[in-house]
């Protein structure tokens, strides 16, 4: 039995929601109080956290951890000069075998001023094929040992949806443009699933640095495998609830797979379809047009009856379901088929169980209470709030009062849980939990009052989304996001109390000492 005492622990228990010391045994909390519990327990293991604040750790509610993972080692091409990426990129091949791919992410043409060419890699790396993709993702930057290799040339036609880009003798230049980028990225081998487990093990101790012990993955069947093998040699030190796309849902079907299946370490979660694309491209269905395309309302992926179908299917073995949806009109459609569901499950005395939207990025007047209501989680990433704006407004212009709207979900009575989407924002949740307080971005835009500020939540409210409100989207509530008996021993310590200090300095904060089980896997 172990004793942590002298700390400032927020429990996020209602029944008792400070305490200054915890006692914890195999892996979970016996006892959460203060000093008497020294006396009750005196024979336990001590020690003096020195006034640090404790909190749950935290967990991502919408996280891609393999792609998180694997884009940790690629080459980090975010930068101010081509010069700068290519000096990177020449270090990455010097430490290369011969003709083992080089990757690379996060450049941007628009930054350097000039298209990158295979040329500029070429001189640096004559033997080993180069892949760089832009920080778009519309756009790859090959080398020619790649072109070769996936052969492509002068005499390559277009993809559908995709260039090639070329110069004036008709020659490729080395970018490739949306769908041609699939020419190349098909010759990318694939890691296997021994090196995928190493890149998550690797990506661990980042992730507790920044606070988290927990994560919802929405990555595939590798990443699942990867998972497990890590989880069977006990080299897994994260809470994963694992979703399962849709595509799949017939071989889940088949084999009896339910939500909730596994342990306090690897869990199954929902059932995980798309309703719509997104607000960059433009393809997130709204009920009207985006502004300035008075054509364009976006795409939906399925119709309402589709997804009710693949809902009924999932809800008759027990797995419940979670639907990508940022468009007004595509969170609509994901609500109606949700309706049917629940009178579905009602009719033939299933459990009604905690379905999600992922992202509620933009919600119809009339729709705001449905989540609520219909007991449906608003699985939301405060941080794309900051990240999005200015394309929010561009595009959605007055819709964005109900665009990002967390506090409107937590004042109609929803479940909400929280999330980064990473590798597409850091998975850091204090970013997020800074986002969510300030409605600002670090670097203090778009001024001090913050974007939309009549959607700032409370410092308790925005730790709750990665805690409590978490667990309850995984029916994990009695076990993690909360420091009270009979839950797991996970949580960190942080130098900073943020519920004091100024919220400027959330946005930095890191764990200083992280627990998983009862264990420091970071140490102070
Ligand atoms: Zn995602």
């Amino acid at each position: 039995m172990k004793i942590l005492y002298n700390a400032r622990i927020y429990t996020f228990d209602k029944a008792r929601p400070l305490a200054s010391v915890i006692a914890f045994d195999h892996g979970e909390i016996i006892a959460v109080g203060d000093d008497e519990l020294l006396t009750a327990f005196g024979r336990a293991d001590k020690q003096d956290l020195q006034k640090y604040t404790v909190l749950p750790g935290l967990t991502d509610a919408h996280l891609h951890l393999q792609y998180y993972s694997l884009s940790l080692q690629k080459i980090d091409c975010e930068t101010d000069t081509l010069e700068e990426c290519l000096q990177r990129v020449k270090e990455k091949v010097q430490k290369a075998k011969a003709g083992e791919w080089i990757l690379g992410h996060g450049w941007n043409q628009n930054i350097w001023g000039n298209w990158p060419s295979a040329a500029d890699l070429d001189q640096i790396a004559p033997n080993n094929p180069v892949y760089l993709t832009a920080k778009s993702l519309h756009a790859a930057w090959v080398n020619t040992t790649a072109l070769k290799l996936a052969a492509v040339g002068a005499g390559t036609p277009d993809p559908k949806d995709g260039q090639v880009q070329r110069d004036s003798k008709g020659e490729p230049t080395g970018i490739l443009l949306e769908n041609a980028i699939l020419f190349v990225s098909d010759f990318v081998p694939e890691p296997g699933t021994a090196a995928l487990a190493a890149a998550i093990e690797k990506a661990q101790p980042i992730l507790w640095k920044m606070g988290l012990t927990g994560v919802h993955d929405f990555d595939k069947r590798d990443c699942f495998l990867a998972l497990q093998q890590l989880h069977a040699q006990h080299r897994l030190k994260l809470r994963v609830t694992k979703n399962i796309p849709v595509e799949l849902l017939d071989h889940a079907f088949k084999i009896g797979l339910r939500t909730g299946f596994g342990d306090d370490w690897l869990r199954i979660g929902s059932v995980k379809a798309f309703m719509d694309g997104a607000l960059g491209p433009r393809t997130a269905a709204m009920f009207q047009p985006y502004i300035g395309e008075p054509e364009n309302k976006g795409n939906l992926n399925m119709d309402v009856e589709q997804l009710f179908e693949f809902t009924r299917h999932a809800a008759d073995v027990g797995l419940g379901m979670t639907v990508h949806a940022i468009g007004d009109r595509a969170n609509h459609e994901v609500l109606n088929a949700y309706e049917q569901l629940r009178a579905y499950e009602t009719e033939n005395g299933l459990p009604h169980l905690r379905h999600r939207i992922e992202h509620v990025q933009v919600l119809h007047p009339d729709d705001v209470p449905r989540l609520a209501k219909l007991n449906i989680i608003a699985s939301m990433q405060p941080i794309h709030a900051t990240s999005d704006m200015i394309m929010a407004d561009k595009y959605w212009g007055e819709r964005t009062s109900l665009a990002y709207a967390l506090k409107t979900q937590l004042d109609a009575g929803a479940h909400v849980a929280f999330g980064s989407d990473a590798p597409v924002e850091s998975p850091n949740p204090f970013r997020g939990i800074y986002a969510a307080v300030t409605r600002r971005r670090p670097d203090g835009s778009p001024g001090p009052a913050g974007w939309h500020p009549e959607q700032k939540l409370s410092m308790q409210q925005a730790i709750e989304g990665f805690t409590t409100g978490a667990a309850y989207a995984a029916y994990a509530e009695t076990r993690q996001g909360i420091l009270a008996e009979g839950a797991l021993a996970d949580l960190i310590a942080l130098e900073k109390d943020p519920f004091i200090c100024n919220p400027e300095e959330v946005k930095d904060l890191q764990s200083s000492a992280t627990m998983v089980a009862g264990e420091w896997v970071l140490e102070f």
